[in-house]
């Protein structure tokens, strides 16, 4: 018999584990360590969702759902996107339920690329970018974003990437791992890349309800690109409820794109997952309509822990560029002349706090360590003030 190793297929064979996952493999089991690590809400679910999920089962409500999900949950996720960004998609035939944005990505690639299409991202990024584009046999295109620019794209390094391959842009703002924003020129510039060079673009947009104004509290400006002139009709909006809703366990985003992509991944989604489950969708409904003030109580307590964080890197005088979203911060360990790998390990053996390697989202988060601030606040506290000792002992 041949090796099983060898009869895995070798698109799957290619792609590496997930950086933070092998890095937290050296957590688990441990409870003396403070976790700055995985990029989830420390907050359970709104008690008003999580209500709604467990009506939808007392009543029986346990069945299959309609494939794109529930009429009743596009309908208002039409309604959100319209006030939210500013742009109008049909409920019945542009927005489909996925089980994550982790499937609408997926699904969103293997439905327009083939072999050897190009797509281009920007670094650092979200782990499953590369892979879900290699596993749809695409060919990934990294550009690599820089700390000087406060990790925004570039349109002009945008273009620089574009060839006759190039047929997707996936961007993602605000940015995991950098909490990056993207300024509003620059925005628009690529807008018109992609239309001049016929690009479709899927926007990753799940950190936009976590957006700081330049206060640092109140909530900031975001404007999705799918709402740019000429760019609706080339546009993968994907969203989800796992960040802003504390619903990671329920599973569930969607996608809003013109009909004849919506239709492609609804064929693959159909195939392969049918339907995403019928009590998160019903959950997701509630979120929609009655969640805006769970939201906003959230993100003005990540508002406070970023600032806290801000506060006492800039007293360790370790830069950190002040993040306009999400709920990371990605401090510069530069000046230490350790990689961040080395930095994250040493931290952890030393002080037992966990800070992902900027590395793990690509070779432009070197000199970068991320830290998830959706910790509670004492916590967030008792780390950084380790952080602190750590760094002194490294500067002495
Ligand atoms: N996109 C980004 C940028 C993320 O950071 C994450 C999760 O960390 C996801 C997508 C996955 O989201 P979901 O839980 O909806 O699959």
């Amino acid at each position: 018999m041949k090796p099983l190793e060898d009869r895995i297929a070798k698109q799957v064979a290619s792609i590496p584990r997930s950086g933070i996952r092998d890095f937290f493999e050296l957590v688990q089991g441990r409870d003396d360590v403070i976790s700055l690590g995985v990029g989830e809400p420390d907050f359970a679910a709104p008690w008003h969702i999580r209500e709604a999920a467990i009506f939808a089962l007392e009543k029986g409500q346990t069945s299959y759902t309609s494939n794109l999900g529930l009429p009743s949950l596009r309908e208002s996720i039409s309604k959100y996107v319209t006030k939210k960004f500013d742009v109008k998609y049909d409920p019945k035939t542009e927005v489909l339920v996925t089980v994550g944005v982790s499937e609408a990505l997926d699904i969103a690639c293997r439905a327009l690329l083939d072999p050897g299409d190009e797509v281009i991202y920007h670094e650092p990024c979200y782990v499953s970018y590369s892979p879900s584009i290699v596993m749809a046999y695409g060919k990934s295109v990294a550009i690599q974003t820089k700390l000087e620019d406060k990790f925004a794209l570039l349109a002009s390094d945008v273009e620089a990437a574009i060839t006759d391959r190039t047929k997707i842009l996936l961007l993602n703002f605000p940015t995991n791992p950098t909490g990056a924003v993207e300024p509003i020129e620059e925005l628009e510039k690529i807008a018109k890349l992609a239309i001049k060079h016929d690009l479709i673009v899927i926007s990753d947009e799940i950190y936009s309800e976590l957006i700081y104004g330049e206060n640092g509290i109140d909530v900031g400006e975001h404007t999705s690109i799918a709402s740019l002139p000429g760019m609706k009709e080339r546009t993968i909006l994907l969203h989800g409820f796992s960040k802003a809703y504390a619903m990671t366990g329920f599973r569930l985003g969607y996608s809003c794109a013109p009909h004849v992509l919506t239709e492609a991944m609804m064929k693959i989604h159909q195939y392969s997952m049918l339907c995403a489950p019928i009590m998160s969708q019903l959950a997701a409904v509630e979120a929609l309509e009655n969640g805006d003030a769970e939201v906003e109580r959230m993100r003005k307590a990540y508002a406070q822990r970023r600032n806290l964080l801000l506060r006492k890197f800039r007293k360790m005088e370790v830069p950190c560029f002040s993040p306009g979203g999400a709920f990371y911060a990605f401090p510069d360990i530069r000046q230490f002349g350790l990689s961040s790998m080395e930095f994250a390990h040493r931290l952890l053996e030393e002080e037992s706090v966990a800070v992902v390697p900027g590395t793990a989202f690509g070779p432009a988060g070197e000199g970068c360590v991320r830290c998830c601030y959706a910790t509670a606040y004492d916590e967030l506290e008792i780390a950084l003030e380790k952080i602190g000792n750590f760094v002194s002992r490294l500067k002495s």
